[in-house]
């Protein structure tokens, strides 16, 4: 019947078109509706003192919950088989109210070096003003080496499941074990990914963010992230002492102050992003916006198989031409990460891949001169194909030694393939090496 509830049991494209929407609690409309109000009226006193206290859930004010967020929030929480999640205003305000959630007050935060440039200016030139530092992995490709940098005041793991701009895999399972092995989370930013690629929860993940600006949505016309959370990490760890203040907003009906560990079990972590950071730093994502994501979701099967076709064969074309000097895309035999693909990457490798130009500096601005179908800018998972040149743009933040450890040498071309006809693709990238040859 066509206004039931989506089950649970329903794979994964059904749900990414049904979950958390149901057209007869919305006036039978079969598109989630756009609820473009700032506020909700109370039914009467009762009622507005129950949604205060938690008592009833409801919406009070678009900043903190909207319909049209949430039923974003909830199909992306049953696509990546979460317990939790939240919409914000960006990636980039995921992966800050994340951090701070978990290191507030100081703390240390484990990495990889292979990140969105974003990530890393902001870890280098933000956070330790407010207390939070990083320390890079030394052998993120051997898990097991992780456990040496992890100290007392280490908060979390945080990692890129397929990294931005060098397809980078990693053994997310393995690292996931070190961290549950020392009690601390592991973060995984699935941007490029995206759940239709892999499923960051079900190899151990306990937070995942995303930039839903990018695959998520697809269309290259907004700015939005979400924050989702396992429910299987255990918050009430003395590690992590602000998970048991008690507050008098949670108070109970005898006046006794709660936690949100107490209050929210399912979603603790999602939960204290909402009233602490969403609440008061205020990064909200509009339900027009969230409108946009919910539009796009509906064909991120179909968008991401279609790229990661087309990237596959963009990436067998690159590594046959002389003019280029190694290709890096995770599905290609020769790839370094190959057999984490072939272990973890059953739908593809995604649209992203990276070359090295082979030529001189003018020649490789030639090239991407030359460049007519591409579109040339910093996005990526649009529908239309982008080319950028990523250590002098995207990558441009980070200094010489930053770009060798992340292994981004300055004749790197990213592309991010779209969704036109492969053979204008080819055709487009033919005739500009003919012209930087020229
Ligand atoms: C773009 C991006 C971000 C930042 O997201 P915004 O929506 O632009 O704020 C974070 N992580 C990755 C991997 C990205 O590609």
């Amino acid at each position: 019947m066509a206004n039931e509830t989506p089950s649970d049991a329903y794979r994964f494209d059904t749900q990414k078109v049904r979950a958390g929407y149901e057209p007869k609690d919305h006036n039978y409309a079969v598109s989630p509706p756009i609820y473009q109000t700032t506020s909700y009226d109370f039914r009467d006193v009762e009622n507005a003192k129950n949604l205060f206290s938690f008592n009833e859930q409801g919406f009070l004010y678009t900043r903190v919950g909207n319909p049209t967020v949430a039923v974003l929030e909830e199909r992306v929480k049953t696509l990546d088989g979460a317990s939790a999640a939240l919409a914000l205003a960006s990636g980039m305000a995921a992966i800050s109210y994340t951090l701070l959630n978990l290191a507030e007050g100081g703390g240390r935060i484990l990495t990889s070096p292979y990140l969105y440039g974003g990530s890393t200016d902001s870890f280098k030139k933000i956070y330790p003003k407010f207390g939070v530092q990083f320390d890079y992995a030394q052998h993120i490709e051997r898990p097991e080496s992780l456990a040496a940098q992890i100290k007392p005041d280490t908060k979390a793991i945080f990692v890129e499941s397929i990294s931005n701009p060098n397809t980078v895999l990693l053994d997310i399972d393995a690292i996931a074990k070190v961290a549950h092995q020392h009690g601390i989370p592991l973060v995984v930013d699935n941007t490029v990914a995206t759940p239709y690629l892999f499923n960051p929860i079900a190899h151990g993940a306990d937070i995942v963010i995303y930039s839903a600006t990018k695959g998520l949505n697809g269309h290259g016309n907004l700015i939005a992230g979400l924050v989702l959370e396992s429910g299987r990490f255990d918050w009430n760890n003395p590690r992590f002492p602000q998970f048991a203040e008690a507050y008098y907003t949670l108070r109970d009906e005898n006046g006794r102050h709660r936690t949100f560990v107490e209050v929210f079990p399912e979603a603790v972590f999602t939960t204290r992003i909402r009233f602490n950071y969403l609440n008061y730093f205020g990064a909200a994502l509009s339900p027009f916006d969230a409108y946009l994501t919910i539009l796009g979701l509906e064909t991120l099967s179909e968008r991401l198989a279609k790229q990661s076709g087309t990237a596959l064969a963009l990436a067998k074309y690159l590594e046959a031409h002389a003019s280029v000097e190694w290709v890096r895309y995770p599905a290609l035999k020769g790839s370094a990460h190959h057999a984490l693909y072939q272990r973890d990457f059953k739908n593809g490798a995604g649209g992203i891949l990276s070359f090295g130009f082979k030529g001189t500096d003018k020649q490789r601005e030639a090239f991407l001169n030359a460049i007519q179908l591409f579109h040339y800018h910093v996005n990526i998972g649009d529908a239309r194909s982008l080319i950028v040149n990523s250590p002098q743009t995207t990558h441009g933040e980070l200094e010489a030694e930053e770009k060798a450890l992340a292994n981004i040498p300055e004749n790197l071309i990213r592309i991010s393939a779209g969704l036109e006809d492969i053979d204008d693709l080819i055709a487009d990238l033919s005739q500009a090496f003919a012209k930087a040859n020229a």
